[in-house]
């Protein structure tokens, strides 16, 4: 083994012959440095920091293969044809490929540098009995927090990829992911056997991102302003199909570009509307998350959401496809307390070992989208930084939010809905708390409850802030039929022991006009 000023030398000589790179960036050198030390490393690495020329370089420059783990076939092939036009050595071997007894052949000839394979085949005992046929110089294992059930896209295939792993112990393993926060990374490390000390985490911040996280009141009228104002390529993801359609027809009606991506386009039509997009210097985007993986598009100027992301992480890395070039940029989420609601039914159907993990991901993003905190900071907190307590950049931070302590009103709305027999929307619970009475709070004896008539006109406005808090944390949650029930920690609410705090808004004549580009 060549020392480590050698090593690293070498390294430098090879990054700038085999990918024409002056200098390496950020952690990359790190990581290639213990990679071609023999040491088996966890590297987190946001999007875009360059995750794959850490496995492709030593692939280059050590003897033997490196065998590289991948989740999708799509993204095998861009990695493929990215590495082949470097003039790497690589092939792929999955269903897909018709020339595999070709690949196997070459394989065992030494003639690959990079074999990229999907888990499930990895895991397979004829896959183990052909890696003994020809040196492996790395095992490389993208996407590698789909091997916790703490991360957010867990894949059992990754679980098995350990007793191959194991067989050939002499082989340094090199994990890669994007997205784990801190409890998913030692999930990771343990899992897939990697000391401690070979964590290696890139930093997060993108300083050039600006976050802004809205209420949703009328989302077209919203969207339309922030097109109005936001020049330049743009994004914005909406939660179905359908209503990716419906938006992008509307608000390609007024005069911009804009086009639909979804995976239930045809391949032509969405590849034909993604070569637009990366060619296009003001189109928008609307899209589900299917878009956006693996895309090169430096000068995207703005991410919208139109309804909450998954997750924190998934929230950072779709945000992330902002502003690659380093220019300023915006990403504004657009919330309403249903997307919550739904989120918090959708846990009943998730396996029951993971519920916990899903719930305190869900809980973890209504601390974000409630905040009266700086964005970043919570942002960086949760991927384990240590942020400043303000950035500057950010909504919060640019326009400060009070804070309200409405634990007494809450008190009474949750009291209201559970006088209420816990199956009235909102509409009905105010009405009773403000003493409306209607034909159906009188058919109900509604207007006979010691609830009736108790929230004041000066308290009225705060109850559907309120009421949006109350279900972004879980304390209130839908019934089947459309109406609030109690939940989460709404009994500890009503007996004084937790409280609760709205965020009220700056006034929108203080609201500065901010453009991105300025
Ligand atoms: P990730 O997988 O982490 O999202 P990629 O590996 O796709 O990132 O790299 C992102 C982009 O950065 C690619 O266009 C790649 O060619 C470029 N890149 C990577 N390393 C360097 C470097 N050291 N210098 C300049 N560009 C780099
Ligand atoms: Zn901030």
């Amino acid at each position: 083994m060549p020392d480590h000023a050698d090593a690293l030398a070498a390294a430098r000589e090879a990054l700038h012959a085999t990918f024409g790179f002056s200098a390496f960036r950020g952690v990359q050198q790190d990581v290639v440095a213990r990679v071609l030390a023999g040491r088996s490393t966890l590297a987190v690495m946001p999007t875009g920091a360059g995750k794959s020329l850490t496995y492709q370089l030593p692939a280059v420059m050590l003897p033997g293969t490196c065998v590289v783990v991948s989740p999708l076939i799509a993204l095998m092939h861009d990695q493929l044809r990215a590495a082949t036009a470097n003039g790497i050595r690589a092939a792929t071997l999955t269903s897909a490929d018709a020339d595999r007894e070709q690949t196997i052949d070459r394989f065992r000839a030494g003639e690959l540098d990079l074999l990229y394979v999907a888990p499930e085949r990895a895991s397979q005992p004829h896959f183990r009995e052909l890696l003994t046929r020809a040196p492996i110089s790395l095992f490389a294992i993208d996407e590698a927090h789909c091997v916790s059930e703490w991360g957010h896209d867990f894949r059992p295939d990754y679980r098995l990829l350990r007793p191959l792993l194991d067989s050939f112990g002499h082989v340094p393993r090199l994990a890669l992911t994007a997205t784990a926060d801190r409890h998913t990374r030692a999930d990771i490390l343990a899992q897939l056997g990697i000391p401690e000390e070979g964590l290696i985490v890139a930093g997060f911040d993108r300083p050039n991102i600006r976050y802004a996280i809205r209420p949703r009141d009328n989302a077209m009228r919203q969207l339309k302003a922030l097109l109005d104002e936001q020049p330049g390529p743009g994004i914005i993801y909406a939660p179905t199909r359908a209503r990716v359609e419906q938006l992008a027809e509307a608000l390609g009606a007024g005069g911009r570009r804009v086009l639909p991506y979804h995976a239930g386009l045809s391949p032509e039509t969405r590849a034909r509307n993604q070569a637009a997009f990366v060619a296009s210097e003001d189109m928008v985007m609307v899209a589900t998350v299917a878009f956006g993986m693996g895309i090169d598009k430096p000068d995207v100027r703005f991410v919208a959401h139109a309804g909450i992301p998954k997750s924190i992480e998934a929230y950072y890395q779709e945000t992330g496809r902002a502003g690659r070039d380093g220019d300023p940029s915006v990403a504004v989420m657009f919330w309403g307390a249903d997307d919550f609601a739904r989120a918090r039914q959708r846990l009943g159907e998730v396996e029951e070992h993971r519920r916990n993990a899903e719930r305190a991901r869900l809980d973890a993003l209504a601390t974000l989208v409630e905040t009266a905190e700086c964005r970043r900071a919570i942002l960086l907190r949760h991927f384990g930084e240590n942020p400043l307590a303000t950035c500057g950049n950010c909504d919060n931070c640019l326009e400060p939010v009070g804070v309200l302590d409405v634990t007494r009103l809450a008190q009474k709305l949750l009291s209201a809905v559970y006088r209420t027999g816990q199956s009235f929307g909102l509409g009905h619970v105010e009405k009773v708390l403000t003493g409306q009475s209607d034909d159906r709070v009188i058919q109900r004896g509604h207007d006979a409850l010691s609830v009736f008539g108790i929230v004041d006109a000066d308290e009225q406005p705060l109850l559907k802030p309120l009421a949006r808090a109350l279900q972004a944390r879980g304390s209130l949650v839908p019934t089947e039929h459309g109406g609030l029930a109690l939940g989460g920690d709404s009994r500890a609410i009503l007996k004084g022991e937790a409280e609760v705090r709205i965020v009220v808004p700056p006034k929108p004549e203080r609201r500065k006009r901010q453009r991105g580009s300025a």
